[in-house]
Protein backbone atom coordinates (compact mmCIF):
# COMPACT_ATOMS: atom_id res chain seq x y z
CA UNK A 1 0.00 0.00 0.00
CA UNK A 2 1.03 3.59 -0.81
CA UNK A 3 2.15 6.01 1.63
CA UNK A 4 -0.66 7.98 0.36
CA UNK A 5 -3.06 5.75 0.89
CA UNK A 6 -1.86 4.37 4.36
CA UNK A 7 -2.48 8.13 5.42
CA UNK A 8 -5.98 8.42 3.65
CA UNK A 9 -6.95 5.65 5.47
CA UNK A 10 -6.26 6.80 9.08
CA UNK A 11 -8.31 10.29 8.43
CA UNK A 12 -10.71 10.47 5.49
CA UNK A 13 -13.85 8.69 5.08
CA UNK A 14 -14.98 9.08 1.62
CA UNK A 15 -18.20 9.15 -0.31
CA UNK A 16 -20.61 6.79 -1.25
CA UNK A 17 -18.64 3.76 -0.15
CA UNK A 18 -18.80 1.19 2.06
CA UNK A 19 -15.29 1.62 4.18
CA UNK A 20 -15.15 -1.64 5.57
CA UNK A 21 -14.98 -3.64 1.98
CA UNK A 22 -13.96 -1.06 -0.50
CA UNK A 23 -10.79 -1.77 -2.50
CA UNK A 24 -8.24 0.94 -1.14
CA UNK A 25 -8.61 4.19 -3.07
CA UNK A 26 -6.17 4.54 -6.17
CA UNK A 27 -3.85 8.14 -5.26
CA UNK A 28 -3.81 10.23 -8.25
CA UNK A 29 -1.17 12.64 -9.49
CA UNK A 30 -2.52 14.42 -12.21
CA UNK A 31 -4.85 14.62 -14.81
CA UNK A 32 -5.37 15.42 -18.42
CA UNK A 33 -7.90 15.26 -21.13
CA UNK A 34 -9.26 11.83 -20.85
CA UNK A 35 -6.36 10.01 -18.93
CA UNK A 36 -5.92 10.12 -14.92
CA UNK A 37 -1.93 9.45 -13.94
CA UNK A 38 -1.12 7.37 -10.45
CA UNK A 39 1.28 7.54 -8.04
CA UNK A 40 2.75 4.05 -9.43
CA UNK A 41 2.48 4.99 -13.37
CA UNK A 42 -0.26 3.78 -14.38
CA UNK A 43 -2.79 5.48 -16.40
CA UNK A 44 -6.63 5.58 -16.39
CA UNK A 45 -8.97 6.11 -18.86
CA UNK A 46 -11.92 8.47 -17.72
CA UNK A 47 -14.96 6.88 -18.77
CA UNK A 48 -17.07 8.91 -16.22
CA UNK A 49 -15.97 12.36 -16.19
CA UNK A 50 -14.89 12.01 -12.62
CA UNK A 51 -18.48 11.76 -11.56
CA UNK A 52 -20.00 13.46 -14.75
CA UNK A 53 -18.58 17.17 -14.27
CA UNK A 54 -16.09 16.99 -16.60
CA UNK A 55 -17.09 18.44 -20.24
CA UNK A 56 -13.25 19.37 -21.98
CA UNK A 57 -11.38 16.52 -20.40
CA UNK A 58 -8.89 17.10 -16.93
CA UNK A 59 -6.98 20.22 -16.67
CA UNK A 60 -7.94 22.10 -19.71
CA UNK A 61 -5.13 24.91 -20.02
CA UNK A 62 -7.91 27.82 -21.20
CA UNK A 63 -9.62 26.89 -17.85
CA UNK A 64 -6.73 26.72 -15.70
CA UNK A 65 -5.71 30.17 -16.66
CA UNK A 66 -8.65 31.91 -16.28
CA UNK A 67 -9.17 30.63 -13.01
CA UNK A 68 -5.49 31.57 -12.28
CA UNK A 69 -6.08 34.98 -13.81
CA UNK A 70 -9.30 35.77 -11.44
CA UNK A 71 -7.30 34.16 -8.57
CA UNK A 72 -5.14 37.05 -9.03
CA UNK A 73 -7.72 39.53 -9.10
CA UNK A 74 -10.61 38.84 -6.69
CA UNK A 75 -10.85 34.97 -4.99
CA UNK A 76 -14.25 35.55 -3.08
CA UNK A 77 -16.43 38.33 -2.34
CA UNK A 78 -20.02 38.66 -0.33
CA UNK A 79 -22.61 38.37 -2.71
CA UNK A 80 -25.16 40.10 -0.85
CA UNK A 81 -24.78 43.97 -1.18
CA UNK A 82 -21.63 43.22 -3.68
CA UNK A 83 -21.43 42.06 -7.22
CA UNK A 84 -18.73 41.42 -9.89
CA UNK A 85 -18.40 41.46 -13.14
CA UNK A 86 -17.79 37.68 -13.85
CA UNK A 87 -20.85 36.66 -12.06
CA UNK A 88 -22.52 39.30 -14.02
CA UNK A 89 -21.18 38.08 -17.39
CA UNK A 90 -22.07 34.68 -16.37
CA UNK A 91 -25.22 34.97 -15.94
CA UNK A 92 -25.56 36.58 -19.19
CA UNK A 93 -24.19 34.30 -21.34
CA UNK A 94 -26.23 30.91 -19.40
CA UNK A 95 -29.53 33.34 -19.96
CA UNK A 96 -28.65 33.36 -23.84
CA UNK A 97 -28.00 29.63 -24.08
CA UNK A 98 -31.40 29.22 -22.13
CA UNK A 99 -35.08 29.64 -23.39
CA UNK A 100 -36.87 32.92 -22.84
CA UNK A 101 -39.10 33.09 -19.59
CA UNK A 102 -36.00 32.40 -18.00
CA UNK A 103 -34.35 35.11 -17.05
CA UNK A 104 -33.09 35.49 -13.26
CA UNK A 105 -29.85 33.89 -12.16
CA UNK A 106 -29.36 32.65 -8.67
CA UNK A 107 -26.08 30.83 -7.41
CA UNK A 108 -24.90 28.26 -5.19
CA UNK A 109 -22.57 25.31 -5.27
CA UNK A 110 -23.59 22.17 -6.07
CA UNK A 111 -26.59 20.27 -7.78
CA UNK A 112 -28.07 19.54 -4.82
CA UNK A 113 -28.02 23.24 -3.32
CA UNK A 114 -29.59 23.65 -6.78
CA UNK A 115 -32.90 21.80 -6.43
CA UNK A 116 -33.05 22.59 -2.66
CA UNK A 117 -33.21 26.01 -3.84
CA UNK A 118 -35.52 25.43 -6.73
CA UNK A 119 -37.92 23.56 -4.36
CA UNK A 120 -37.71 26.50 -2.08
CA UNK A 121 -38.38 28.71 -4.22
CA UNK A 122 -41.41 27.10 -5.90
CA UNK A 123 -42.65 26.75 -1.96
CA UNK A 124 -42.55 29.89 -1.30
CA UNK A 125 -43.68 31.39 -4.51
CA UNK A 126 -47.19 30.09 -2.78
CA UNK A 127 -47.03 30.98 -0.23
CA UNK A 128 -46.25 34.79 -1.15
CA UNK A 129 -49.35 34.89 -3.00
CA UNK A 130 -50.89 33.47 0.21
CA UNK A 131 -51.55 29.80 -1.23
CA UNK A 132 -50.75 27.62 1.36
CA UNK A 133 -52.79 24.55 0.11
CA UNK A 134 -49.82 24.06 -2.10
CA UNK A 135 -48.14 21.46 0.22
CA UNK A 136 -46.77 18.86 -1.96
CA UNK A 137 -44.15 18.27 -4.04
CA UNK A 138 -44.16 16.17 -7.48
CA UNK A 139 -41.23 14.20 -9.09
CA UNK A 140 -40.82 11.48 -11.36
CA UNK A 141 -40.42 7.32 -10.14
CA UNK A 142 -36.52 6.64 -10.47
CA UNK A 143 -35.49 10.32 -10.30
CA UNK A 144 -32.14 11.25 -8.89
CA UNK A 145 -31.85 15.09 -6.99
CA UNK A 146 -28.86 14.91 -4.96
CA UNK A 147 -28.25 14.26 -1.21
CA UNK A 148 -29.48 17.08 0.68
CA UNK A 149 -33.40 16.95 2.54
CA UNK A 150 -35.52 18.09 0.01
CA UNK A 151 -33.50 16.72 -2.80
CA UNK A 152 -33.83 13.32 -1.12
CA UNK A 153 -37.03 13.62 -0.70
CA UNK A 154 -38.22 14.19 -3.77
CA UNK A 155 -35.86 11.62 -5.06
CA UNK A 156 -36.98 9.20 -2.43
CA UNK A 157 -37.97 6.47 -4.99
CA UNK A 158 -33.58 6.05 -6.20
CA UNK A 159 -32.81 3.99 -3.59
CA UNK A 160 -29.93 5.77 -2.06
CA UNK A 161 -32.15 7.35 0.87
CA UNK A 162 -33.58 4.12 3.35
CA UNK A 163 -32.05 5.30 6.71
CA UNK A 164 -33.74 8.93 5.96
CA UNK A 165 -37.10 7.76 5.33
CA UNK A 166 -39.06 9.12 7.84
CA UNK A 167 -37.28 12.31 8.07
CA UNK A 168 -38.17 13.56 4.37
CA UNK A 169 -41.46 15.99 2.99
CA UNK A 170 -44.09 14.99 1.57
CA UNK A 171 -43.56 14.06 -2.31
CA UNK A 172 -45.80 12.07 -4.42
CA UNK A 173 -43.96 9.88 -7.27
CA UNK A 174 -45.29 10.02 -11.08
CA UNK A 175 -44.73 6.87 -13.40
CA UNK A 176 -42.07 6.79 -15.43
CA UNK A 177 -41.87 5.79 -19.19
CA UNK A 178 -38.35 4.43 -20.43
CA UNK A 179 -37.35 3.55 -23.86
CA UNK A 180 -34.51 2.56 -25.69
CA UNK A 181 -33.30 2.03 -28.94
CA UNK A 182 -35.16 -0.69 -31.19
CA UNK A 183 -38.15 0.08 -28.34
CA UNK A 184 -41.46 -0.77 -29.76
CA UNK A 185 -43.29 -0.50 -26.85
CA UNK A 186 -43.07 3.30 -26.06
CA UNK A 187 -46.33 5.06 -26.40
CA UNK A 188 -48.27 1.83 -25.34
CA UNK A 189 -46.39 2.70 -22.10
CA UNK A 190 -46.37 6.07 -21.95
CA UNK A 191 -50.06 6.01 -22.46
CA UNK A 192 -50.72 3.78 -19.21
CA UNK A 193 -48.27 6.48 -17.15
CA UNK A 194 -50.03 9.39 -18.78
CA UNK A 195 -53.14 7.82 -17.27
CA UNK A 196 -51.77 6.83 -14.04
CA UNK A 197 -50.24 10.81 -13.94
CA UNK A 198 -53.75 12.08 -15.04
CA UNK A 199 -55.49 9.98 -11.79
CA UNK A 200 -52.56 11.53 -9.47
CA UNK A 201 -53.21 15.36 -10.97
CA UNK A 202 -56.93 14.62 -10.61
CA UNK A 203 -56.17 13.79 -6.64
CA UNK A 204 -53.22 16.19 -5.35
CA UNK A 205 -52.76 18.79 -8.70
CA UNK A 206 -54.18 21.58 -6.37
CA UNK A 207 -52.09 21.39 -3.40
CA UNK A 208 -48.68 20.49 -5.59
CA UNK A 209 -46.23 23.65 -4.98
CA UNK A 210 -43.89 22.04 -7.97
CA UNK A 211 -43.17 19.27 -10.37
CA UNK A 212 -39.41 18.40 -10.50
CA UNK A 213 -37.92 16.09 -13.28
CA UNK A 214 -34.69 15.10 -14.57
CA UNK A 215 -35.30 15.89 -18.81
CA UNK A 216 -34.81 12.73 -21.05
CA UNK A 217 -32.12 11.08 -19.24
CA UNK A 218 -32.44 10.03 -15.27
CA UNK A 219 -29.19 9.56 -14.38
CA UNK A 220 -28.05 8.03 -10.91
CA UNK A 221 -31.64 6.47 -11.17
CA UNK A 222 -29.98 3.89 -13.94
CA UNK A 223 -29.70 6.07 -16.95
CA UNK A 224 -33.13 5.82 -17.46
CA UNK A 225 -34.24 7.20 -20.97
CA UNK A 226 -38.02 8.71 -22.14
CA UNK A 227 -38.99 9.85 -25.49
CA UNK A 228 -39.31 14.02 -25.64
CA UNK A 229 -42.60 13.37 -26.18
CA UNK A 230 -43.24 11.88 -22.47
CA UNK A 231 -41.75 14.71 -20.46
CA UNK A 232 -43.55 17.20 -22.63
CA UNK A 233 -47.12 15.09 -21.91
CA UNK A 234 -46.67 15.01 -18.43
CA UNK A 235 -44.93 19.22 -18.40
CA UNK A 236 -48.87 20.34 -20.50
CA UNK A 237 -49.91 18.69 -17.53
CA UNK A 238 -48.63 20.64 -14.93
CA UNK A 239 -49.43 23.67 -17.17
CA UNK A 240 -53.11 22.61 -16.13
CA UNK A 241 -52.88 22.46 -12.69
CA UNK A 242 -50.45 25.73 -12.62
CA UNK A 243 -48.29 23.38 -10.92
CA UNK A 244 -44.47 24.99 -11.34
CA UNK A 245 -42.42 22.52 -13.53
CA UNK A 246 -38.44 22.25 -11.83
CA UNK A 247 -35.97 20.98 -14.69
CA UNK A 248 -33.12 19.49 -12.90
CA UNK A 249 -30.34 19.54 -15.69
CA UNK A 250 -27.35 19.03 -13.16
CA UNK A 251 -26.43 16.13 -15.30
CA UNK A 252 -27.85 16.71 -18.40
CA UNK A 253 -26.85 20.38 -19.02
CA UNK A 254 -23.63 21.26 -20.62
CA UNK A 255 -23.82 19.23 -23.68
CA UNK A 256 -24.11 16.09 -22.32
CA UNK A 257 -26.60 14.52 -24.47
CA UNK A 258 -26.03 16.44 -27.54
CA UNK A 259 -27.78 19.64 -27.39
CA UNK A 260 -26.69 22.03 -24.89
CA UNK A 261 -29.54 21.48 -22.27
CA UNK A 262 -31.54 18.15 -22.42
CA UNK A 263 -34.97 20.59 -22.30
CA UNK A 264 -33.98 22.25 -25.61
CA UNK A 265 -34.41 18.56 -27.34
CA UNK A 266 -37.42 17.13 -25.25
CA UNK A 267 -39.10 20.80 -26.56
CA UNK A 268 -40.08 22.20 -22.49
CA UNK A 269 -39.44 25.33 -21.04
CA UNK A 270 -39.48 24.85 -16.90
CA UNK A 271 -40.43 27.82 -14.68
CA UNK A 272 -37.05 26.35 -13.22
CA UNK A 273 -33.99 24.85 -14.15
CA UNK A 274 -31.00 23.58 -11.86
CA UNK A 275 -27.42 23.23 -13.50
CA UNK A 276 -24.65 22.77 -11.60
CA UNK A 277 -21.72 19.51 -12.76
CA UNK A 278 -20.80 20.67 -15.87
CA UNK A 279 -21.01 24.71 -15.32
CA UNK A 280 -17.52 25.07 -14.62
CA UNK A 281 -16.59 21.68 -16.58
CA UNK A 282 -15.50 20.11 -13.80
CA UNK A 283 -13.23 22.70 -12.18
CA UNK A 284 -15.16 23.85 -9.52
CA UNK A 285 -18.03 23.43 -7.35
CA UNK A 286 -20.51 25.84 -8.34
CA UNK A 287 -24.38 25.79 -9.64
CA UNK A 288 -26.60 27.90 -10.36
CA UNK A 289 -31.21 27.86 -10.07
CA UNK A 290 -32.40 29.69 -13.04
CA UNK A 291 -36.29 31.40 -12.61
CA UNK A 292 -38.50 32.83 -14.40
CA UNK A 293 -39.35 36.27 -14.32
CA UNK A 294 -42.86 35.48 -13.06
CA UNK A 295 -41.50 33.53 -9.92
CA UNK A 296 -38.80 36.37 -9.44
CA UNK A 297 -41.44 39.15 -9.13
CA UNK A 298 -43.40 36.90 -6.07
CA UNK A 299 -40.32 37.54 -3.92
CA UNK A 300 -40.87 41.07 -4.05
CA UNK A 301 -41.92 43.43 -1.33
CA UNK A 302 -41.57 46.04 1.11
CA UNK A 303 -40.68 43.78 3.40
CA UNK A 304 -37.65 41.48 4.66
CA UNK A 305 -40.11 38.61 4.81
CA UNK A 306 -41.18 37.85 0.98
CA UNK A 307 -37.41 37.84 -0.09
CA UNK A 308 -35.59 34.63 -1.00
CA UNK A 309 -33.35 33.95 2.58
CA UNK A 310 -31.07 32.14 1.42
CA UNK A 311 -27.39 32.27 0.47
CA UNK A 312 -24.07 29.93 0.84
CA UNK A 313 -21.14 31.50 1.84
CA UNK A 314 -19.20 31.15 -1.81
CA UNK A 315 -22.54 32.44 -3.56
CA UNK A 316 -21.37 33.47 -6.87
CA UNK A 317 -17.79 32.22 -6.00
CA UNK A 318 -15.54 34.37 -8.96
CA UNK A 319 -12.96 31.61 -9.49
CA UNK A 320 -16.52 29.05 -10.34
CA UNK A 321 -17.33 32.22 -12.87
CA UNK A 322 -14.36 32.20 -14.70
CA UNK A 323 -14.02 28.86 -15.06
CA UNK A 324 -17.70 28.74 -16.55
CA UNK A 325 -17.32 31.47 -18.84
CA UNK A 326 -13.98 29.93 -19.99
CA UNK A 327 -15.82 26.39 -20.34
CA UNK A 328 -18.29 28.32 -22.64
CA UNK A 329 -15.90 30.16 -24.91
CA UNK A 330 -14.40 26.43 -25.26
CA UNK A 331 -17.88 25.32 -26.46
CA UNK A 332 -17.20 27.60 -29.37
CA UNK A 333 -13.71 27.46 -30.12
CA UNK A 334 -13.51 23.33 -30.04
CA UNK A 335 -17.08 22.87 -30.96
CA UNK A 336 -17.58 20.47 -28.45
CA UNK A 337 -21.42 19.78 -29.25
CA UNK A 338 -20.25 18.60 -32.19
CA UNK A 339 -17.39 16.33 -30.66
CA UNK A 340 -20.24 15.20 -28.38
CA UNK A 341 -22.48 13.66 -31.39
CA UNK A 342 -19.72 12.76 -33.33
CA UNK A 343 -18.77 9.89 -30.10
CA UNK A 344 -22.30 9.48 -29.87
CA UNK A 345 -22.73 7.70 -33.57
CA UNK A 346 -19.88 5.94 -32.69
CA UNK A 347 -21.31 4.43 -29.04
CA UNK A 348 -24.87 3.92 -31.19
CA UNK A 349 -22.63 1.28 -33.70
CA UNK A 350 -21.44 0.08 -30.91
CA UNK A 351 -24.48 -0.61 -28.87
CA UNK A 352 -26.08 -2.64 -31.73
CA UNK A 353 -23.23 -4.65 -31.78
CA UNK A 354 -22.93 -5.13 -27.87
CA UNK A 355 -26.78 -5.95 -27.84
CA UNK A 356 -27.08 -9.02 -29.96
CA UNK A 357 -24.98 -10.42 -26.80
CA UNK A 358 -26.68 -12.47 -24.77
CA UNK A 359 -28.29 -10.69 -21.43
CA UNK A 360 -27.19 -7.12 -22.83
CA UNK A 361 -30.62 -5.65 -23.09
CA UNK A 362 -31.84 -1.78 -23.45
CA UNK A 363 -28.84 -0.37 -25.27
CA UNK A 364 -29.45 3.83 -25.42
CA UNK A 365 -27.33 6.36 -26.15
CA UNK A 366 -27.57 10.51 -26.20
CA UNK A 367 -24.82 12.78 -27.05
CA UNK A 368 -21.70 11.12 -25.41
CA UNK A 369 -23.41 8.80 -23.16
CA UNK A 370 -23.68 5.11 -23.99
CA UNK A 371 -25.80 2.59 -21.51
CA UNK A 372 -27.03 -0.71 -21.55
CA UNK A 373 -28.52 -3.08 -19.04
CA UNK A 374 -27.18 -6.11 -18.13
CA UNK A 375 -29.88 -8.62 -17.57
CA UNK A 376 -33.10 -7.50 -18.36
CA UNK A 377 -34.94 -4.70 -15.82
CA UNK A 378 -33.04 -2.37 -13.61
CA UNK A 379 -31.86 -3.85 -10.73
CA UNK A 380 -30.59 -1.86 -7.80
CA UNK A 381 -27.48 -0.04 -7.17
CA UNK A 382 -25.68 -2.49 -4.91
CA UNK A 383 -26.30 -5.19 -7.57
CA UNK A 384 -23.02 -7.19 -7.30
CA UNK A 385 -22.70 -7.15 -11.34
CA UNK A 386 -22.07 -3.34 -10.87
CA UNK A 387 -18.36 -3.63 -8.83
CA UNK A 388 -17.91 -6.66 -10.59
CA UNK A 389 -17.67 -4.84 -14.38
CA UNK A 390 -16.40 -1.61 -12.61
CA UNK A 391 -13.25 -3.43 -11.23
CA UNK A 392 -12.19 -5.58 -14.41
CA UNK A 393 -12.38 -2.42 -16.18
CA UNK A 394 -10.08 -0.47 -13.82
CA UNK A 395 -8.07 -3.57 -14.09
CA UNK A 396 -7.54 -2.99 -17.87
CA UNK A 397 -6.99 0.50 -17.27
CA UNK A 398 -10.64 2.38 -17.51
CA UNK A 399 -12.50 4.32 -14.79
CA UNK A 400 -16.46 3.50 -14.99
CA UNK A 401 -18.83 3.66 -12.49
CA UNK A 402 -21.59 1.07 -13.27
CA UNK A 403 -25.06 1.17 -11.81
CA UNK A 404 -25.89 -1.86 -10.44
CA UNK A 405 -26.89 -3.61 -13.29
CA UNK A 406 -26.70 -0.83 -15.22
CA UNK A 407 -23.37 0.02 -17.75
CA UNK A 408 -22.04 3.11 -19.45
CA UNK A 409 -19.71 5.15 -20.69
CA UNK A 410 -19.83 9.11 -20.13
CA UNK A 411 -16.59 10.51 -21.95
CA UNK A 412 -15.37 13.97 -22.36
CA UNK A 413 -15.91 15.48 -24.94
CA UNK A 414 -12.17 15.82 -26.00
CA UNK A 415 -11.96 11.81 -26.21
CA UNK A 416 -10.30 11.09 -29.28
CA UNK A 417 -11.57 8.16 -32.18
CA UNK A 418 -8.52 6.20 -30.66
CA UNK A 419 -9.90 6.41 -27.08
CA UNK A 420 -12.96 6.17 -27.55
CA UNK A 421 -12.46 2.74 -29.58
CA UNK A 422 -10.05 1.52 -26.59
CA UNK A 423 -12.67 2.23 -24.24
CA UNK A 424 -15.54 -0.10 -25.82
CA UNK A 425 -13.01 -3.02 -26.76
CA UNK A 426 -12.56 -3.01 -23.03
CA UNK A 427 -15.79 -2.67 -22.10
CA UNK A 428 -17.26 -5.10 -24.60
CA UNK A 429 -14.64 -7.28 -23.44
CA UNK A 430 -15.46 -7.00 -19.65
CA UNK A 431 -19.07 -7.05 -20.57
CA UNK A 432 -18.43 -10.92 -22.30
CA UNK A 433 -16.07 -12.24 -19.32
CA UNK A 434 -18.92 -11.36 -16.48
CA UNK A 435 -21.96 -12.13 -18.95
CA UNK A 436 -21.82 -15.95 -16.65
CA UNK A 437 -22.78 -13.36 -13.50
CA UNK A 438 -26.44 -11.72 -15.78
CA UNK A 439 -26.86 -13.53 -18.95
CA UNK A 440 -29.46 -16.58 -18.05
C1 LIG B 1 -25.44 14.69 -9.33
C2 LIG B 1 -26.82 15.16 -9.43
C3 LIG B 1 -27.38 15.99 -8.45
C4 LIG B 1 -26.63 16.37 -7.19
O1 LIG B 1 -25.50 17.11 -7.47
P1 LIG B 1 -24.31 17.21 -6.39
O2 LIG B 1 -23.39 18.21 -6.96
O3 LIG B 1 -23.74 15.83 -6.33
O4 LIG B 1 -24.91 17.63 -5.12
C5 LIG B 1 -28.65 16.46 -8.64
N1 LIG B 1 -29.36 16.12 -9.72
C6 LIG B 1 -28.87 15.33 -10.68
C7 LIG B 1 -29.70 15.03 -11.88
C8 LIG B 1 -27.59 14.81 -10.57
O5 LIG B 1 -27.11 14.00 -11.52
Amino acid sequence: MSELVERDRKVIWHPFTQEKTAPPPLPVKSARGTRLFLEDGREILDMACSWWVNVHGHAHPKIAKAIHRQAAEMEQVIFAGFTHEPAVRLAEKLLELLPRPLSRVFYSDNGSTAVEVALKMAWQYWRNQGHNGRRIFLAMQGGYHGDTFGAMAVGRTSGYYGPFDELLCEVVHLPFAPTWDGDTGASAREAVALRQIDAVLKRHGAEAAAFIAEPLVQGAGGMNFCRPEFLRGVCERMREYEIPVILDEVMTGFGRTGTMFAMERAGVTPDLVCLSKGLTAGFLPMAVTVATERIYEAFLGDTFYNCFSHGHSFTANPLGCAAGLASLELFEEERTLERINHIGEQNRAWLAEISKMPGVTRPRALGSLAAVTLGGEAGDYHDEIGSTVRAKCLERGMLVRPMGNVFYLMPPACATDEEMNRARNIATEVLREAAPMYAK
